[in-house]
């Protein structure tokens, strides 16, 4: 069984990152979870710089302690995981990358490994979804994000970090009737892309609608919309406010606050999880690692989720 390096031994500080301070593994030989990074922000419409979200996460995630003191667990003693490095990826061709991602998360999900991947921007879960969908079929698709990624196209691109999820409902990739969307906000370039949302059939739960809401309403709301279809979490860390996760390549003020994250993380305690991403981690623009430490404290509480789901199906 794999275990993060001892801090008694190894200081946080010392050695070669790797997430979570796991040991690096080139094969998904007795995993269950796979931990990987996705160094790709070719489709990024604002600041770039998310290709090296994975390198800031794994160096950030140094800081996280093994043992879940709110969900009173401690996932590596439930769960074998290991960095499995990054996806390879080429930086000139979005579309050879994202078949790239696809083989890659086919590969995991056909072994039966759950993925729990670092970005990247946003396009890398049209790769994910796309990889999963072929090994099980489609799958919910809970966003939190600011964005809609939504769009048809964008300079004539159909492959954008915006348009991500408009592609992957297109491909049949996504379980739509149990799919949402939280944290949605700001200005849009009309009302035309609402109507082309709506028009998906997705749940949107924006913040206007929210932000008078407990976080427990907020859970609650995910979980009827989710029940128990198996949901894949694609976490765009703009859905956060840039107060607490400036280091994004297309901030969004107004948005949660890393505390409501975390809270809400902890409760969707059930919710049928089959894989999760962290998305939009940009660096060069992060304050003190802040965005980065977020982003590894959210697959942190991820691993809590497929230890807690674990243990009660074992
Ligand atoms: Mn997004
Ligand atoms: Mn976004």
């Amino acid at each position: 069984m794999n275990y993060p390096l001892d801090a008694q031994v190894t200081p946080r500080f010392a050695g070669s990152p790797t997430f979570f301070r796991l040991p690096q593994q080139n094969n998904l030989d007795g995993l269950e979870v796979a931990v990987t990074g996705i160094p790709f922000d070719s489709a990024a419409s604002f600041r770039p710089g998310a290709r090296f979200g994975p390198r800031a996460v794994r160096e950030m995630s140094s800081l996280l302690r093994p043992f879940n003191r709110v969900l009173d667990i401690d996932p590596y003693k439930i769960l074998n995981c290991a960095d499995v490095g990054d996806c390879p990826v080429n930086p000139f061709d979005t579309l050879e990358s994202l078949d790239l991602m696809a083989e890659r998360y086919h590969e995991i999900a056909r072994a039966g490994v759950t993925p729990l991947s670092f970005g990247g921007d946003h396009l890398v879960a049209l790769g994910e979804l796309r990889g999963i969908a072929r090994a099980r079929g489609p799958v919910a698709v809970l966003q939190v994000d600011a964005h809609l990624d939504t769009w048809d196209s964008y300079f004539g691109s159909k492959y954008t970090h915006g348009s991500f999820m408009k592609r992957a409902i297109e491909e049949g990739l996504v379980d739509v009737a149990h799919t949402l969307q939280v944290g949605i906000r700001g200005p849009l370039f009309s009302s035309q892309d609402m109507a082309d949302v709506r028009a998906l059939g997705i749940e949107i739960l924006p913040m206007d609608a929210i932000v008078d809401w407990t976080v427990d309403q907020i859970a609650a709301a995910i979980h009827a919309r989710v029940g128990s279809a198996p949901v894949f979490l694609t976490f765009d860390v703009d859905g956060v406010d840039p107060a607490f996760a400036p280091g994004t390549g297309t901030p969004e003020i107004g948005g949660f606050t890393s505390q409501q994250i975390i809270a809400l993380l902890h409760r969707l305690r059930g919710v049928n999880l089959i894989g999760a991403d962290i998305v939009e981690v940009s660096p060069a623009y992060d304050n003190a690692g802040i965005t980065a430490l977020l982003a590894a404290r959210v697959g942190y509480e991820v691993l809590g989720l497929l230890a807690l789901q674990r243990k009660k199906g074992a």
